[in-house]
């Protein structure tokens, strides 16, 4: 292969007892047995035993003392078979070992902050040491599953007709609902360029520009706060296509959906998708990305309880409630009332109908025989109400719905639910300001026929916006943008973005809208999400090679550093905070 190696440490199989080899890795453990020096030697492929008889090659034997853990080594030797008691089943090369002659310590490893081997490393410094991380098999499958996937997209994208497009990372805010990380001009001091949230607006002008079909595997960039499935800087399968209509979107991700499970050799989830309205999925589901991998869907009360005895029911705009599959004991119910109020809730009402059918509920006094009889409870389960309005029923009873199914493990691990939510509100009223503001971004056009609402109060205008979700975990959006520039300012004046704000911030896409646009619409998956499901993984840290913690910080770089002033006047800025004081 190279003057280093003529194979991988994990390729020696039984055939090749009686050849000459040279192998090259790192030492993953060294033992001293009567004798004889055994050397575990590692690559990405796997380990292989090298063995060093004194006897026979006294000087390979003296540097095969020196060896010590992640030192980097050459050997070369003979293949022999193993004794048959020295076997290995559990090493796909555990049939095998080199009887080396020659050893070469290529490199020196310091003693090591943490095991290889050892099992809890906290993360900070799995962070601060990634090198050694890496080495090891969680951080090299997820990796190479990272690769194996977005190798697949490519293929499927290529396939398809589609044109991968570098755009700006350095450009001005787009209006992705976070914000922006702020770049200086040393050029221009004073002002900045913005970190694109997504190339939203440049592949919009890509299909202006008559690209047709553009993608591209795209570093997105938004200030906030660090999660699970949340980094500073994040990657998207970005794409947009001319000419189409929302199904036509959807088969393409789908595509790529269908690849990546084939190409990791998985069964495929099964095409189409379903598709769910949205203001379906809100009613059964209380959320817009549920987990259809268990049903425990919400059920409707409002009627049966007009004119009940109990007040907070007989009052309450909407009254839904869950049956959930057990006859919950009053530490538990306690429980989930705290989790019911973590949505929004005041309280939780319940009724427990053990497993004799007997009823247990503080309400049941106020209810009616015929409320009652009404309620859809079998023996051993729970009734959990939520009574308000249908905003905050939906949230409460969606938040308690997840909890439960994870907490009583209602879903099936083996299954896969993929789904696409389709015809949201176009707009929502944001809940601080009390403003309309849109739904998914401003560019997300109007189902075709309904390009008029009211625009001071736009309740009933539906945006062609579609999310895909994967087992309750939204793994993107898109939509059908707009194409007609008196639409786009429509949509901005509802927004409460007048003609001369619109115009300032995004004058170029209404001139590029005014030349001729074809009509086009697009996606965006989130990739460290989707490979993150994909490989199993709880957070998304374990398939970015340098991800940074919580506190936004880079444990290996120390990034983010404090600049002298002198560098920071050049810029045309001052801190006002001292990082360090
Ligand atoms: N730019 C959108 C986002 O980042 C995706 C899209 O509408 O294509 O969510």
């Amino acid at each position: 292969m190279t003057r280093w190696r003529d194979l991988y440490c994990g390729e020696l199989r039984i055939d090749a007892v009686g050849r000459r080899v040279t192998v090259a890795g790192w030492a993953d453990t060294r033992r001293d047995h009567g004798g004889l020096v055994f050397v575990d030697l590692r690559d990405h492929t796997g380990k292989v035993q090298l063995v060093v008889n004194p006897e026979h090659a006294p000087d390979a034997a003296a540097t095969a003392h020196e060896v010590r853990n992640e030192f980097v080594l050459r050997g070369e030797g003979e293949v022999v078979a193993r004794a048959p008691e020295a076997v290995n089943p559990n090493l796909p090369t555990g049939a095998v070992e080199v009887q080396v002659d020659r050893l070469e310590i290529v490199s020196r490893s310091t003693p090591l902050p943490f095991q290889l081997d050892e099992e809890h490393v906290e993360e900070p410094l799995r962070l601060r040491y990634r090198w050694l991380d890496m080495r090891r098999e969680r951080m090299q499958r997820n990796l190479r599953l990272s690769h194996t996937v977005v190798a697949a997209i490519r293929r499927t994208m290529d396939a398809l007709g589609f044109v991968d497009v570098w755009t700006p990372s350095m450009t001005r805010g787009t209006p992705e609902g976070a914000r922006d990380f702020l770049v200086p001009v040393r050029l221009q001091p004073g002002r900045f360029f913005a970190l694109a949230q997504s190339p939203q607006l440049f592949k919009q002008l890509c299909m202006v520009g008559g690209i047709d079909r553009y993608y591209q595997i795209a570093t997105c960039w938004r200030d906030e706060d660090l999660r699970a499935d949340r980094q500073f800087e994040f990657r998207q399968l970005d794409f947009e296509l001319a000419f189409v209509e929302r199904e036509d979107v959807l088969q393409v991700m789908e595509a790529c959906v269908v690849a990546s499970f084939e190409a990791l050799g998985r069964p495929a989830p099964t095409r189409p998708f379903p598709r769910l309205p949205y203001r379906e999925v809100i009613a059964r589901y209380g959320t817009d990305k549920p987990d259809l991998r268990f049903g425990l869907e919400i059920q409707d009360a409002t009627e049966l309880t007009r004119g009940s005895g109990f007040g907070v029911f007989a009052g309450a705009p909407c009254v839904r409630y869950l049956v959930a599959p057990r006859a919950f004991s009053r530490a538990e119910l306690a429980r989930l009332e705290e989790v019911a109020k973590e949505w929004g809730a005041r309280g939780l009402a319940y009724i427990v109908v053990d497993e004799g059918g007997e009823v247990r509920s503080p309400i049941a006094k106020f209810l009616s025989e015929e409320e009652l009889a009404g309620f859809d409870a079998d023996p051993g389960s729970t009734l959990l109400f939520a009574a308000s309005d249908e905003p905050i029923v939906s949230r409460v009873l969606g938040g308690l719905r997840t909890h439960l199914g994870r907490e009583l493990g209602l879903a099936d691990a083996e299954r896969n639910a993929f789904h696409w939510v389709l015809d949201f509100p176009l707009f929502e009223r944001d809940e601080d300001s009390g403003r309309w503001t849109f739904m998914h971004h401003p560019f997300t056009a109007p189902v075709p026929g309904r390009e008029e609402w009211d625009e001071s109060n736009p309740i009933d205008a539906q945006g062609q916006h579609y999310d895909l979700i994967w087992n309750g975990w939204e793994l993107g959006s898109g939509s059908i943008r707009i194409h007609d520039v008196e639409v786009q300012e429509r949509v901005f004046r509802t927004m409460g973005i007048g003609e001369e704000e619109g115009r300032a911030k995004f004058g170029f896409l209404l001139e590029a809208l005014a030349m001729g646009p074809p009509p086009h619409g697009g996606f965006a998956l989130g990739l460290d999400r989707f490979l993150a499901l994909l490989a199993g993984e709880p957070d998304i840290r374990q398939v970015i090679a340098f991800p940074k913690v919580s506190s936004g910080s880079d444990p290996l770089t120390g990034a983010p550093t404090p600049y002298p002033q002198s560098s920071l006047a050049e810029l045309g800025i001052a801190a006002i905070v001292d990082p360090e004081p």
